[in-house]
């Protein structure tokens, strides 16, 4: 059980506060996450991230000889592109910034949009994501792996890589380096709880384990009876040396991982046999450790990563650093150190030149003020959000309990967030003056924003891409009246074009496109029909297509490792999208008479 907690809704943000505070030394609290106190300008930058529930990973990481900055986001989830941004931002020293997270679809694509948006703002920044969890893609195809507690050895090397001084280009090559010899495997004896959730995310029958979980209480990809610690030392040794990414006798970096409820000594238990395995086979542990490093909340279990050195990687394997949960011989150092500017919560003071605030064109344009007749058609879309708020809420448990199923359980949470926040952006937008397409920007920059994880990212785009096909000019008001249907499918299409282009994701995936393509084609097939009932015939395709995805299996995201037992199931995404797409028919409806 994950048991404090005060509002469980706030309980990554409640946790890093705590963190910061016990380590103001060390790190400062920026919006977004934390950097280190003091740092050497004109080094490259690295900087980690991704959800909360992993710690040590990742804000304990920050500190000399390691990461520059963490992004902090929610429980499981990935923060948000404007995260990455303002901590990428406040960690960069002038030599651009390497982002590292581990393979996941919300991260990606977030740090990926932050990636663009840095270049825009003239940082040079990289992304390199780690892929050493064996269990979730087979050989051949290694670019689809996780990234589980084989991110602690490529942080530590790419980090100590620029802390030494080595240029942004460099920096990145040695992450990818490090992060192709390295490979894990890890096993479960249970299920991790959600804090405020009174069920774990999965369980494993008692006297079995899980082989192959995930850090997201994904369960594992094979089950079997619960060995002796000797035999799940053998276990663990013989597939990750099947993974060697080269034969013969070989120096490596071992680290045995505690996944959040097993006990340093049942590790040590297990140590003295993995390592008596290791050396067996030829490989020279070099600095081995023993710990919890990259956590899964309470999970009970651990995992085994090996990456395997040359003389390079050694150096910066071994390098020294001293962060708030990580240590290394004795970093001396030449920086010069800066006494970070707190206010009164311990946030550090935004600097002026790395404020990350400009203005949006949506703020700017909502001042300048849209018309009467955009004005009155934007309350109309703030009631529909109103309704798809509605809506989620009441589905959060049925959400959450699908994505439990094969993905990480966050879903339902994640949407009343994100659709939460896009409510209230969209209110005060148009109590700003705005017409429908600022209201729908900010409403989906505040759903990107605040909910952060896959579908956050995805939810965002969307509405941003909708909205900006709307217009208020001459133009949009005549095609307005000749045809409001082809103007509402065409922002739909804009949708599934943002989806698409942002997830890669195509018909069958089993993802929420499953669903919102359908109701394009609806909008698409509905010519001279009313938007309302265009609209409602179209919400009624995607729902049956949300359920016709029960039949699929999973080919992107974080179910995909979990196919088989995805099938039967609807996509949560899809489910979702459609529950949105039949409540704003409904209020449409109602709003229309
Ligand atoms: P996370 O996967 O980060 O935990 P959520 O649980 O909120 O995010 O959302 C999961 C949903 O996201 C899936 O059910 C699926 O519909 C959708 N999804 C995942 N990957 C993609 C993708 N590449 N393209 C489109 N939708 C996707
Ligand atoms: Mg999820």
């Amino acid at each position: 059980m994950t048991t404090l907690s005060n509002d469980p809704a706030q309980f990554a943000e409640d946790a890093l506060k705590g963190f910061a505070d016990v380590y103001r030394n060390l790190v400062v609290q920026v919006p977004g996450g934390v950097v280190r106190s003091s740092s050497r300008p004109g080094k490259a930058a690295v900087v980690i991230g991704g959800g909360s529930g992993h710690y040590p990973a990742f804000c304990g990481l920050v500190g000399p000889g390691l990461a520059d900055g963490a992004v902090v986001g929610n429980v499981f989830t990935s923060p948000s592109a404007a995260d990455v941004v303002s901590v990428a931002r406040r960690a960069s020293q002038g030599s651009g910034v390497l982002l590292l997270t581990g393979n996941y679809a919300g991260d990606v694509m977030n740090f990926t949009m932050a990636q663009r948006q840095l270049a825009s703002d003239g940082i040079d920044a990289r992304y390199v994501v780690v892929t050493d969890d064996i269990a979730s893609a087979p050989k051949g195809q290694e670019s689809l792996r996780r990234g589980i507690a084989g991110d602690l050895p490529v942080f530590k090397i790419a980090a100590a890589a620029a802390e030494a001084g080595c240029d942004l280009d460099y920096v990145e090559r040695v992450a990818l380096r490090a992060n192709d010899v390295t490979r894990t495997l890890g096993v479960a004896f249970d299920g991790c709880t959600l804090p405020g959730a009174t069920q774990p995310m999965f369980t494993v029958p008692a006297g079995r384990m899980g082989i192959g979980v995930g850090i997201h209480g994904e369960p594992g990809i094979g089950e079997t009876e619960m060995p002796p610690a000797a035999e799940l030392a053998r276990i663990l040794v013989g597939r990750v040396l099947e993974e060697a990414p080269r034969c013969g006798p070989a120096r490596a970096a071992v680290i045995l991982n505690g996944l959040g409820r097993t006990k340093y000594e049942e590790l040590f238990v297990l140590w003295a046999t993995v390592a008596a395995l290791l050396r067996e086979a030829g490989i020279t542990i070099v600095e081995p450790d023993v710990g919890e490093l990259v956590t899964s909340l309470d999970m009970a279990g651990c995992s085994l990563t090996v990456t395997w050195l040359d003389d390079e990687l050694e150096t910066f394997w071994c390098a020294p650093c001293a962060t708030p949960a990580y240590r290394k011989g004795t970093f001396v150092s030449e920086q010069t150190l800066s006494t970070p500017v707190l206010n009164d919560s311990g946030v550090a003071a935004v600097d002026p030149e790395k404020d990350i605030e400009p203005q949006t064109n949506a703020e700017h344009q909502a001042r300048t003020g849209a018309s009467d007749r955009s004005r009155s058609q934007a309350a109309i879309v703030v009631s529909l959000i109103e309704a798809a708020e509605q809506a989620i809420r009441r589905s959060e448990d049925e959400l959450g309990k699908l994505d439990a199923i094969a993905g990480d359980g966050d879903h339902g949470r994640g949407m009343v967030r994100g659709v939460g926040a896009a409510t209230e952006a969209a209110r005060t937008a148009l109590a700003d003056g705005a017409g429908t397409r600022e209201v729908l920007v900010r409403a989906g920059q505040a759903w990107a924003g605040r909910a952060g994880g896959t579908s956050g990212v995805l939810w965002g785009a969307m509405l941003e891409a909708a909205g900006n096909t709307i217009g208020d000019d001459e133009d949009f008001w005549r095609r307005w009246e000749e045809d409001p249907t082809a103007v509402v499918a065409h922002a739909v299409e804009a949708a599934v074009a943002a989806v698409r282009a942002l997830g890669k994701a195509e018909l069958g995936d089993k993802t929420l496109l499953d669903a919102l393509a359908p109701l394009q084609d609806s909008l698409h097939r509905s010519g001279g029909q009313r938007p309302v009932e265009a609209w409602t015939t179209a919400a009624a395709a995607a729902t049956k297509a949300a359920k016709d995805t029960a039949a699929l299996r999973p080919r992107l995201g974080r179910a995909r490792p979990l196919a088989e037992q995805s099938v039967g199931h609807p996509d949560p995404g899809a489910v979702s999208l459609a529950l949105i797409a039949a409540a704003v028919g409904e209020e449409a409806r109602a709003l229309a008479g």
